[in-house]
Protein backbone atom coordinates (compact mmCIF):
# COMPACT_ATOMS: atom_id res chain seq x y z
CA UNK A 1 0.00 0.00 0.00
CA UNK A 2 2.75 2.31 0.94
CA UNK A 3 4.49 1.31 -2.57
CA UNK A 4 0.84 2.24 -4.60
CA UNK A 5 0.67 5.55 -2.43
CA UNK A 6 4.57 6.84 -3.18
CA UNK A 7 4.10 5.69 -6.92
CA UNK A 8 1.29 7.60 -7.47
CA UNK A 9 2.05 10.41 -5.07
CA UNK A 10 -1.33 10.13 -3.11
CA UNK A 11 -2.58 11.39 0.28
CA UNK A 12 -2.21 8.95 2.94
CA UNK A 13 -6.32 8.32 2.87
CA UNK A 14 -5.46 7.19 0.21
CA UNK A 15 -3.18 4.42 1.22
CA UNK A 16 -5.20 3.51 3.79
CA UNK A 17 -7.47 2.90 1.12
CA UNK A 18 -5.21 0.90 -1.15
CA UNK A 19 -4.79 -1.48 2.30
CA UNK A 20 -8.62 -1.71 2.44
CA UNK A 21 -9.23 -3.16 -0.95
CA UNK A 22 -6.41 -5.10 -0.47
CA UNK A 23 -8.02 -6.75 2.49
CA UNK A 24 -10.93 -7.11 0.59
CA UNK A 25 -9.04 -8.84 -2.20
CA UNK A 26 -7.60 -11.23 0.15
CA UNK A 27 -10.92 -12.21 2.11
CA UNK A 28 -12.48 -12.26 -1.08
CA UNK A 29 -9.79 -15.04 -3.13
CA UNK A 30 -9.65 -17.11 -0.61
CA UNK A 31 -13.08 -17.61 -0.27
CA UNK A 32 -13.07 -18.53 -3.89
CA UNK A 33 -9.64 -20.24 -3.94
CA UNK A 34 -10.89 -22.74 -1.51
CA UNK A 35 -14.91 -22.15 -2.67
CA UNK A 36 -16.03 -24.25 0.59
CA UNK A 37 -19.00 -26.34 0.26
CA UNK A 38 -18.92 -26.10 4.17
CA UNK A 39 -20.37 -22.92 6.62
CA UNK A 40 -18.07 -21.55 8.78
CA UNK A 41 -15.54 -23.22 10.50
CA UNK A 42 -15.94 -24.64 14.07
CA UNK A 43 -13.02 -24.80 16.32
CA UNK A 44 -12.00 -28.22 17.18
CA UNK A 45 -14.03 -30.45 18.90
CA UNK A 46 -12.28 -33.21 21.26
CA UNK A 47 -10.88 -36.27 19.36
CA UNK A 48 -14.39 -38.46 18.41
CA UNK A 49 -14.43 -42.37 18.34
CA UNK A 50 -13.41 -43.59 14.60
CA UNK A 51 -16.85 -45.03 13.12
CA UNK A 52 -17.48 -45.77 9.67
CA UNK A 53 -19.94 -42.62 8.32
CA UNK A 54 -23.07 -44.13 7.20
CA UNK A 55 -25.72 -42.52 4.81
CA UNK A 56 -28.72 -40.97 5.97
CA UNK A 57 -32.13 -41.39 4.67
CA UNK A 58 -33.46 -37.47 3.97
CA UNK A 59 -37.06 -36.37 2.86
CA UNK A 60 -36.10 -32.53 4.05
CA UNK A 61 -33.84 -30.78 5.92
CA UNK A 62 -34.75 -31.48 9.75
CA UNK A 63 -32.90 -31.11 13.03
CA UNK A 64 -33.25 -33.24 16.01
CA UNK A 65 -34.70 -31.53 19.01
CA UNK A 66 -31.54 -30.85 20.42
CA UNK A 67 -29.94 -29.34 17.53
CA UNK A 68 -32.33 -27.35 16.65
CA UNK A 69 -32.73 -25.61 19.85
CA UNK A 70 -29.11 -24.52 19.48
CA UNK A 71 -29.51 -24.15 15.39
CA UNK A 72 -32.38 -21.86 16.96
CA UNK A 73 -30.29 -20.26 19.25
CA UNK A 74 -27.21 -19.64 16.82
CA UNK A 75 -29.68 -18.08 14.18
CA UNK A 76 -30.94 -15.54 17.05
CA UNK A 77 -28.04 -14.41 18.48
CA UNK A 78 -25.90 -14.41 14.63
CA UNK A 79 -29.18 -12.40 13.08
CA UNK A 80 -29.60 -9.76 16.36
CA UNK A 81 -25.70 -9.24 16.43
CA UNK A 82 -25.55 -9.09 12.01
CA UNK A 83 -28.82 -5.95 12.79
CA UNK A 84 -27.10 -4.22 15.79
CA UNK A 85 -23.64 -4.46 14.40
CA UNK A 86 -24.83 -2.86 11.13
CA UNK A 87 -26.92 -0.11 13.25
CA UNK A 88 -24.42 -0.27 16.22
CA UNK A 89 -21.10 0.67 13.14
CA UNK A 90 -23.44 3.63 11.75
CA UNK A 91 -24.29 5.27 15.17
CA UNK A 92 -20.85 5.52 16.37
CA UNK A 93 -19.21 6.90 13.15
CA UNK A 94 -22.41 9.41 12.68
CA UNK A 95 -21.80 9.99 17.13
CA UNK A 96 -17.90 10.61 16.29
CA UNK A 97 -18.49 12.78 13.11
CA UNK A 98 -21.12 15.08 15.42
CA UNK A 99 -18.84 15.09 18.44
CA UNK A 100 -15.94 16.20 15.88
CA UNK A 101 -13.32 13.38 17.17
CA UNK A 102 -11.28 13.39 14.10
CA UNK A 103 -10.39 16.65 13.62
CA UNK A 104 -9.89 16.46 17.22
CA UNK A 105 -7.62 13.89 16.73
CA UNK A 106 -6.00 15.36 13.54
CA UNK A 107 -4.61 18.18 15.27
CA UNK A 108 -3.28 16.43 17.82
CA UNK A 109 -0.99 13.99 14.90
CA UNK A 110 -0.69 16.92 13.40
CA UNK A 111 1.22 18.68 15.98
CA UNK A 112 3.38 15.28 16.62
CA UNK A 113 4.50 15.41 13.36
CA UNK A 114 5.04 17.04 10.11
CA UNK A 115 5.21 14.21 7.84
CA UNK A 116 2.09 13.30 6.70
CA UNK A 117 2.56 9.14 6.88
CA UNK A 118 3.46 9.40 10.70
CA UNK A 119 0.12 11.61 10.96
CA UNK A 120 -1.51 8.64 9.26
CA UNK A 121 0.38 5.89 11.65
CA UNK A 122 -0.90 8.23 15.22
CA UNK A 123 -4.06 8.98 13.51
CA UNK A 124 -5.37 5.60 12.09
CA UNK A 125 -4.79 3.47 15.74
CA UNK A 126 -5.85 6.51 18.30
CA UNK A 127 -9.46 6.59 15.83
CA UNK A 128 -9.07 2.31 15.30
CA UNK A 129 -9.12 2.23 19.23
CA UNK A 130 -12.40 4.57 19.74
CA UNK A 131 -14.39 2.80 17.38
CA UNK A 132 -15.48 -0.74 18.41
CA UNK A 133 -17.40 -1.72 15.68
CA UNK A 134 -15.08 -1.97 12.27
CA UNK A 135 -16.10 -4.05 9.59
CA UNK A 136 -14.68 -2.73 6.42
CA UNK A 137 -15.58 -5.26 3.51
CA UNK A 138 -15.93 -2.51 1.07
CA UNK A 139 -13.79 -0.01 -0.30
CA UNK A 140 -13.94 3.23 -1.81
CA UNK A 141 -11.94 6.63 -2.11
CA UNK A 142 -9.69 8.46 -4.25
CA UNK A 143 -8.62 10.90 -6.86
CA UNK A 144 -7.51 8.35 -9.19
CA UNK A 145 -10.02 5.94 -8.78
CA UNK A 146 -9.83 3.61 -12.29
CA UNK A 147 -6.08 3.56 -11.72
CA UNK A 148 -6.38 2.57 -8.29
CA UNK A 149 -8.64 -0.05 -8.89
CA UNK A 150 -6.49 -1.33 -11.92
CA UNK A 151 -4.02 -1.64 -9.86
CA UNK A 152 -5.77 -3.79 -7.71
CA UNK A 153 -6.67 -6.32 -10.05
CA UNK A 154 -3.27 -8.07 -10.71
CA UNK A 155 -2.73 -8.58 -7.28
CA UNK A 156 -5.99 -10.32 -6.68
CA UNK A 157 -5.18 -12.44 -9.89
CA UNK A 158 -1.74 -13.00 -8.08
CA UNK A 159 -2.74 -14.44 -4.83
CA UNK A 160 -5.08 -16.82 -6.51
CA UNK A 161 -2.85 -18.42 -8.39
CA UNK A 162 0.29 -18.27 -5.77
CA UNK A 163 -2.24 -19.16 -2.73
CA UNK A 164 -2.90 -23.03 -3.52
CA UNK A 165 1.24 -23.50 -4.38
CA UNK A 166 3.02 -21.00 -1.56
CA UNK A 167 0.44 -20.12 0.65
CA UNK A 168 -1.11 -23.82 1.83
CA UNK A 169 1.54 -25.30 2.31
CA UNK A 170 2.83 -22.84 4.58
CA UNK A 171 0.02 -23.22 6.89
CA UNK A 172 -1.02 -26.21 6.22
CA UNK A 173 0.07 -29.66 5.95
CA UNK A 174 -0.56 -32.28 3.13
CA UNK A 175 0.14 -36.25 2.20
CA UNK A 176 -0.47 -37.62 -0.77
CA UNK A 177 -3.72 -39.38 -1.09
CA UNK A 178 -2.41 -42.30 -2.67
CA UNK A 179 -0.92 -43.29 0.36
CA UNK A 180 -3.74 -42.29 2.67
CA UNK A 181 -6.81 -43.08 0.99
CA UNK A 182 -5.76 -45.02 -2.14
CA UNK A 183 -9.14 -46.29 -2.42
CA UNK A 184 -10.71 -42.72 -2.90
CA UNK A 185 -7.92 -41.56 -5.69
CA UNK A 186 -9.69 -44.19 -8.41
CA UNK A 187 -12.91 -42.81 -7.46
CA UNK A 188 -11.72 -38.66 -7.54
CA UNK A 189 -10.36 -40.16 -11.21
CA UNK A 190 -13.70 -40.77 -12.36
CA UNK A 191 -15.20 -37.86 -11.31
CA UNK A 192 -12.33 -35.91 -12.68
CA UNK A 193 -12.36 -38.11 -16.19
CA UNK A 194 -15.95 -37.17 -16.61
CA UNK A 195 -15.75 -33.79 -16.18
CA UNK A 196 -12.75 -33.68 -18.35
CA UNK A 197 -10.32 -32.89 -16.06
CA UNK A 198 -6.98 -34.63 -16.41
CA UNK A 199 -5.30 -34.40 -12.26
CA UNK A 200 -2.70 -36.83 -12.02
CA UNK A 201 -2.86 -39.28 -9.09
CA UNK A 202 0.39 -37.75 -7.67
CA UNK A 203 -1.64 -33.68 -7.71
CA UNK A 204 -4.03 -35.62 -5.42
CA UNK A 205 -3.56 -34.20 -1.59
CA UNK A 206 -4.93 -35.11 1.57
CA UNK A 207 -5.15 -32.15 3.84
CA UNK A 208 -4.27 -31.92 7.46
CA UNK A 209 -7.63 -29.61 8.60
CA UNK A 210 -8.68 -31.67 11.44
CA UNK A 211 -6.54 -30.13 13.60
CA UNK A 212 -8.01 -26.58 12.43
CA UNK A 213 -11.44 -27.38 11.83
CA UNK A 214 -14.11 -29.65 12.08
CA UNK A 215 -15.87 -29.02 8.53
CA UNK A 216 -15.04 -31.47 5.61
CA UNK A 217 -14.13 -30.48 1.91
CA UNK A 218 -13.05 -31.55 -0.81
CA UNK A 219 -11.97 -29.10 -3.87
CA UNK A 220 -9.45 -28.42 -7.27
CA UNK A 221 -7.21 -25.58 -6.94
CA UNK A 222 -4.34 -24.17 -8.91
CA UNK A 223 -3.95 -24.02 -12.63
CA UNK A 224 -2.23 -25.61 -15.20
CA UNK A 225 0.80 -27.41 -13.62
CA UNK A 226 0.00 -26.23 -10.16
CA UNK A 227 -3.75 -27.62 -11.07
CA UNK A 228 -4.38 -30.32 -7.75
CA UNK A 229 -6.78 -32.06 -5.59
CA UNK A 230 -7.12 -31.35 -1.82
CA UNK A 231 -9.03 -33.26 0.46
CA UNK A 232 -9.54 -32.86 4.12
CA UNK A 233 -8.59 -35.63 6.39
CA UNK A 234 -11.87 -34.48 8.73
CA UNK A 235 -13.83 -35.75 5.29
CA UNK A 236 -13.43 -39.24 5.89
CA UNK A 237 -14.45 -39.21 9.43
CA UNK A 238 -18.01 -38.00 8.72
CA UNK A 239 -18.49 -38.49 4.94
CA UNK A 240 -19.18 -42.16 3.05
CA UNK A 241 -17.10 -42.50 -0.94
CA UNK A 242 -20.12 -41.40 -2.45
CA UNK A 243 -20.83 -38.03 -0.46
CA UNK A 244 -17.10 -37.39 -0.58
CA UNK A 245 -17.28 -37.46 -4.29
CA UNK A 246 -20.22 -35.49 -4.42
CA UNK A 247 -18.46 -33.02 -2.06
CA UNK A 248 -15.62 -32.94 -4.55
CA UNK A 249 -18.39 -32.79 -7.89
CA UNK A 250 -19.88 -29.46 -6.59
CA UNK A 251 -16.46 -27.75 -5.78
CA UNK A 252 -15.28 -29.28 -9.36
CA UNK A 253 -18.02 -27.32 -10.78
CA UNK A 254 -16.67 -23.88 -9.00
CA UNK A 255 -13.36 -24.78 -11.02
CA UNK A 256 -14.64 -26.36 -14.23
CA UNK A 257 -17.39 -23.04 -14.42
CA UNK A 258 -14.81 -20.33 -13.96
CA UNK A 259 -16.57 -19.10 -10.99
CA UNK A 260 -13.15 -17.90 -9.92
CA UNK A 261 -12.68 -15.75 -12.82
CA UNK A 262 -16.38 -14.73 -12.82
CA UNK A 263 -15.98 -13.45 -9.25
CA UNK A 264 -13.33 -11.35 -9.68
CA UNK A 265 -14.63 -9.93 -12.84
CA UNK A 266 -18.10 -9.36 -10.88
CA UNK A 267 -16.16 -8.08 -8.01
CA UNK A 268 -14.17 -5.80 -10.30
CA UNK A 269 -17.03 -4.13 -11.80
CA UNK A 270 -18.87 -4.15 -8.62
CA UNK A 271 -16.02 -2.14 -7.05
CA UNK A 272 -15.17 0.04 -9.89
CA UNK A 273 -19.31 1.24 -9.01
CA UNK A 274 -18.89 1.18 -5.57
CA UNK A 275 -15.89 3.55 -5.87
CA UNK A 276 -17.66 5.62 -8.06
CA UNK A 277 -20.57 6.19 -5.95
CA UNK A 278 -18.34 6.03 -2.75
CA UNK A 279 -16.48 8.81 -3.60
CA UNK A 280 -19.98 10.65 -4.58
CA UNK A 281 -21.41 9.98 -1.19
CA UNK A 282 -18.71 11.08 0.91
CA UNK A 283 -18.04 14.15 -1.23
CA UNK A 284 -22.09 15.14 -0.94
CA UNK A 285 -21.88 14.10 3.21
CA UNK A 286 -18.74 16.87 3.25
CA UNK A 287 -20.68 19.55 1.08
CA UNK A 288 -23.46 19.23 3.66
CA UNK A 289 -21.60 18.30 7.20
CA UNK A 290 -18.13 19.06 6.08
CA UNK A 291 -18.07 22.45 7.63
CA UNK A 292 -20.05 21.70 10.78
CA UNK A 293 -17.85 18.70 11.15
CA UNK A 294 -14.91 20.56 10.73
CA UNK A 295 -13.47 18.57 8.30
CA UNK A 296 -10.83 20.41 5.41
CA UNK A 297 -12.16 18.20 2.67
CA UNK A 298 -11.31 15.10 1.10
CA UNK A 299 -8.01 14.70 1.88
CA UNK A 300 -8.41 15.62 5.10
CA UNK A 301 -7.21 12.48 7.58
CA UNK A 302 -10.34 13.67 9.93
CA UNK A 303 -12.23 12.53 6.21
CA UNK A 304 -11.64 8.88 7.30
CA UNK A 305 -14.73 8.22 9.55
CA UNK A 306 -17.06 9.70 6.67
CA UNK A 307 -15.27 6.94 3.85
CA UNK A 308 -15.96 4.31 6.98
CA UNK A 309 -19.34 5.50 7.31
CA UNK A 310 -20.25 5.47 3.19
CA UNK A 311 -18.44 2.16 3.50
CA UNK A 312 -21.30 0.54 6.35
CA UNK A 313 -23.97 1.92 4.09
CA UNK A 314 -22.75 0.70 0.88
CA UNK A 315 -21.71 -2.47 2.10
CA UNK A 316 -25.15 -3.23 3.50
CA UNK A 317 -26.79 -1.70 0.40
CA UNK A 318 -24.59 -3.66 -2.03
CA UNK A 319 -25.32 -7.51 0.28
CA UNK A 320 -28.37 -8.43 -1.37
CA UNK A 321 -26.41 -7.96 -5.13
CA UNK A 322 -22.93 -10.03 -3.72
CA UNK A 323 -24.88 -12.64 -1.85
CA UNK A 324 -27.50 -12.67 -4.92
CA UNK A 325 -24.66 -13.59 -7.04
CA UNK A 326 -23.00 -15.88 -4.43
CA UNK A 327 -26.08 -17.76 -4.45
CA UNK A 328 -26.81 -18.22 -8.06
CA UNK A 329 -23.03 -19.69 -8.75
CA UNK A 330 -23.20 -22.40 -5.60
CA UNK A 331 -26.41 -23.34 -7.27
CA UNK A 332 -24.33 -23.75 -10.28
CA UNK A 333 -21.71 -25.79 -8.70
CA UNK A 334 -25.02 -28.01 -7.01
CA UNK A 335 -26.31 -28.73 -10.30
CA UNK A 336 -22.43 -29.41 -11.46
CA UNK A 337 -21.77 -32.30 -8.51
CA UNK A 338 -25.33 -34.03 -9.23
CA UNK A 339 -24.23 -33.91 -13.23
CA UNK A 340 -20.47 -34.95 -12.58
CA UNK A 341 -21.59 -38.01 -9.56
CA UNK A 342 -24.60 -39.16 -11.83
CA UNK A 343 -24.50 -42.71 -12.57
CA UNK A 344 -21.02 -43.13 -10.98
CA UNK A 345 -23.48 -44.88 -7.98
CA UNK A 346 -26.91 -45.19 -7.32
CA UNK A 347 -28.84 -42.58 -6.31
CA UNK A 348 -26.46 -39.53 -6.69
CA UNK A 349 -29.39 -37.18 -5.66
CA UNK A 350 -30.08 -38.90 -2.05
CA UNK A 351 -26.34 -38.84 -1.65
CA UNK A 352 -26.03 -35.07 -1.90
CA UNK A 353 -28.99 -34.76 0.25
CA UNK A 354 -27.22 -36.87 3.01
CA UNK A 355 -24.14 -34.85 2.56
CA UNK A 356 -26.15 -31.69 2.76
CA UNK A 357 -28.29 -32.70 5.89
CA UNK A 358 -24.22 -33.52 7.77
CA UNK A 359 -23.74 -30.15 6.87
CA UNK A 360 -26.35 -28.71 8.22
CA UNK A 361 -26.17 -30.57 11.48
CA UNK A 362 -22.67 -30.07 11.83
CA UNK A 363 -22.53 -25.97 11.31
CA UNK A 364 -26.44 -25.98 13.02
CA UNK A 365 -27.98 -24.27 10.29
CA UNK A 366 -30.94 -23.50 11.04
CA UNK A 367 -33.73 -25.08 8.73
CA UNK A 368 -36.10 -22.14 8.59
CA UNK A 369 -34.10 -18.60 8.36
CA UNK A 370 -36.67 -15.22 7.60
CA UNK A 371 -36.62 -15.35 3.78
CA UNK A 372 -35.46 -11.36 3.76
CA UNK A 373 -32.84 -12.57 6.00
CA UNK A 374 -31.83 -14.66 3.28
CA UNK A 375 -32.35 -12.60 0.14
CA UNK A 376 -29.90 -10.07 1.97
CA UNK A 377 -27.16 -11.76 3.47
CA UNK A 378 -26.78 -15.62 2.83
CA UNK A 379 -24.04 -16.58 -0.17
CA UNK A 380 -25.63 -20.33 0.19
CA UNK A 381 -28.79 -21.34 -1.29
CA UNK A 382 -30.30 -22.64 2.70
CA UNK A 383 -29.68 -26.42 2.99
CA UNK A 384 -33.30 -26.74 2.97
CA UNK A 385 -33.44 -25.42 -0.61
CA UNK A 386 -30.41 -27.53 -1.85
CA UNK A 387 -31.98 -30.68 -0.09
CA UNK A 388 -35.03 -30.14 -2.03
CA UNK A 389 -33.11 -29.61 -5.00
CA UNK A 390 -30.79 -32.55 -4.82
CA UNK A 391 -33.79 -34.56 -4.35
CA UNK A 392 -35.76 -33.06 -7.22
CA UNK A 393 -33.34 -32.72 -10.15
CA UNK A 394 -33.31 -35.06 -12.86
CA UNK A 395 -33.11 -33.93 -16.24
CA UNK A 396 -31.86 -37.33 -17.67
CA UNK A 397 -35.20 -38.28 -18.91
CA UNK A 398 -36.32 -37.05 -22.05
CA UNK A 399 -37.17 -34.15 -22.76
CA UNK A 400 -34.80 -32.62 -20.36
CA UNK A 401 -31.29 -32.50 -20.75
CA UNK A 402 -28.05 -32.32 -18.28
CA UNK A 403 -27.36 -27.96 -18.09
CA UNK A 404 -23.30 -28.80 -17.86
CA UNK A 405 -22.34 -32.52 -17.96
CA UNK A 406 -23.52 -34.89 -20.70
ZN1 LIG B 1 -19.65 -23.90 -3.29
Amino acid sequence: MILISKIEGESSLQAIASWLVLCTIVALSSTFTTAQIAAAPQTTAPAEVQTHPQELKVTEYRLPPDKLAKAAALYKTSTVLYLAGLVFGIVILWVLLKLRVGPALRNLAECVSRNRFLQTLIFVPLLTLLIAVISLPFDIYGHHISRFWLLTLPFAVLLIFVAPVILDPMFNSFEPLEKTQPQLVSEIEKVTQRGGLNIPRDHMFEMNASAKVTTYNAYVTGIGATKRVVVWDNTARDLTVPETLFVFGHEMGHYVLNHIYKGLAFFAVTSLFGFWLGRRIVLMMLTVWGGQWHIRGLNDLAALPVLMLALSLLTFAGEPIGNAFSRHIEHQADIYGLEVTHGLFPNNGEVAASSFQKLGEKSYDYPTPNPLLVFWSYGHPTIAQRIRFSLRYNPWNAPDRPKYVK
